[in-house]
């Protein structure tokens, strides 16, 4: 099997090793939405991006972002062209699964206390037990005040767990399937076991102790847990994978892999033709609703924004003239084919770890439901822009019929009637603590991202 390594060179190698370090340094500082957000803030500025509030007009190569509640953004370098013309857009989602803590999630239980959990997104809970987790996320304080945390990651911070049944005293539960060897109301994290000092015979001084932790390095007091959005993520540094070092290990590949190939590209779009876009959005996990996922109509009210600043005649039909005139890649990975489970692919039409960025022509599940499915026009138009630019890339789907599916925000794109495909790297364990993806598919996404930007 050909692979984008049999096309590198020794220089084209190091580029791509070079580009995974700065990807590695993503994922590692940005293992929430509100985390993905703030680093993708802080690459931007230094592109020389600037917060849409704080421009008075704009121009052709002018560039700005959309912050949408610090969980979703939409970024513009604006074009030559008329922006009612169409964008060309770079679609990808930034949370990821995950374990997040109960709005009443601490309670004291024979001398230890633990906090109560909800998981989020789909996952296979027996994956997430008997392992290091940190705790991220934000205290939201009646008095309008915020507090971010992070506790787990430094190698001095202590960590979160959730613990695991011992094998000695498993047969009853080995007996159960996969879905209900560890239950969701099972996924109860440890967080302490030493009593507050009292001198009489107190209720719950263990609860009390870690309550007073809270307070004294945190300024967080119980009630405050209500207004909070506290996640349990692995604790720990995406790796190397593989001894020729062709692989990334780590939280979150979905899909913060494809937010971060997007963001790169759209960073080094100057001057386009027609207006670059990357929207990285939060909620995708969970069917992108909310005000924060792809359904909201920020994305739309940011187009409008950019229209009526540039245009004194702004109109709703050039709004839609703009969305419905535009492209999309709509970023997200896809099932990496596993040497270790053939028999849930199709081999002809699976994506392969090292064959380049893979097109999905549709997602969904069944008879291609709930898929948006991109017209052969618009198909054929990506294949000859990648052919041109020796992009590597293939054709998948996501398993062999009826084996199981899934979607992305493809559809809630091409609901302004605008051209979508899915377009994303193929990794393998999708949704596990800990996702494996090809530095080469990496490079050859950012690279697809960067032409479909210049030339669609
Ligand atoms: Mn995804
Ligand atoms: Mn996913």
């Amino acid at each position: 099997m050909k692979t984008v390594w049999d096309k590198y060179q020794e220089k084209d190698i190091k580029k791509v090793m070079d580009f995974s370090e700065g990807y590695k340094k993503f994922l590692d500082n940005a293992k929430t939405e509100r985390e993905a957000v703030e680093q993708t803030i802080k690459l931007a500025k230094k592109a020389g991006f600037k917060e849409f509030s704080t421009v008075k007009s704009l121009k052709a190569g002018d560039k700005v972002y959309f912050n949408n509640r610090d969980k979703s953004i939409a970024l513009f370098v604006i074009g030559k062209d008329e922006l009612e013309d169409g964008m060309n857009i770079l679609g990808a989602h930034i949370d990821s699964p995950r374990i997040d803590l109960k709005q009443n999630p601490i309670y004291e239980d024979t001398g230890l206390v633990l906090f109560d959990t909800h998981y989020y997104g789909g996952i296979k809970k027996y994956q997430w037990v008997a392992r290091p987790l940190a705790l991220h996320g934000v205290v939201c304080k009646k008095d309008g005040s915020k507090i971010n945390v992070c506790i787990g990651e430094k190698e001095s911070d202590p960590i979160l767990e959730i613990s695991d049944l011992l094998i000695h005293l498993s047969r009853d539960q080995l007996t159960k399937t996969g879905a209900k060897v560890v239950e969701g109301e099972d996924l109860n994290a440890l967080a302490g076991s030493i009593p507050a000092k009292s001198k009489k015979e107190g209720k719950d001084l263990v609860k009390k102790n870690i309550l007073n932790i809270l307070k004294k390095d945190y300024n967080i007091e119980e009630d405050d847990f209500i207004s909070a959005e506290l996640e349990l993520v692995p604790a720990g540094k995406a790796r190397d994978l593989g001894l020729d070092r062709s692989l990334v290990m780590g939280y979150g590949h979905d899909d913060r892999i494809c937010a971060y190939t997007s963001l790169m590209a759209l960073l080094e779009s100057n001057n386009p033709k027609r207006t670059s876009v990357c929207i990285l959005t939060d909620k995708e996990e969970i069917g992108s609703m909310g005000s924060t996922g792809a359904q909201s109509a920020f994305f739309e009210n940011c187009v409008a924004e950019l229209l009526n600043l540039q245009d004194k005649n702004y109109s709703d039909l050039k709004l839609r003239h703009a969305l419905e005139r535009s492209f999309m890649l709509s970023s997200d990975v896809s099932a990496g084919y596993d040497p270790n489970y053939p028999q849930v692919n199709e081999a002809k039409n699976a994506a392969y770890l090292g064959k380049g960025i893979s097109f999905n022509k549709f997602t969904g599940s069944g008879g291609k439901s709930g898929s948006s499915d991109a017209p052969a026009e618009f198909v054929a138009k990506i294949r000859k822009i990648m052919d041109k630019n020796k992009i590597m890339f293939q054709f998948s789907e996501l398993g062999r019929v009826d084996q199981g599916g899934g979607g992305t925000i493809a559809y809630v794109l091409a609901n302004h009637n605008m051209d979508v495909i899915d377009a994303g790297i193929a990794v393998q364990n999708m949704h596990a603590p800990y996702e494996t993806a090809s530095k080469g598919d990496i490079y050859e996404a950012y690279r697809a991202y960067k032409v479909f930007l210049k030339d669609a």
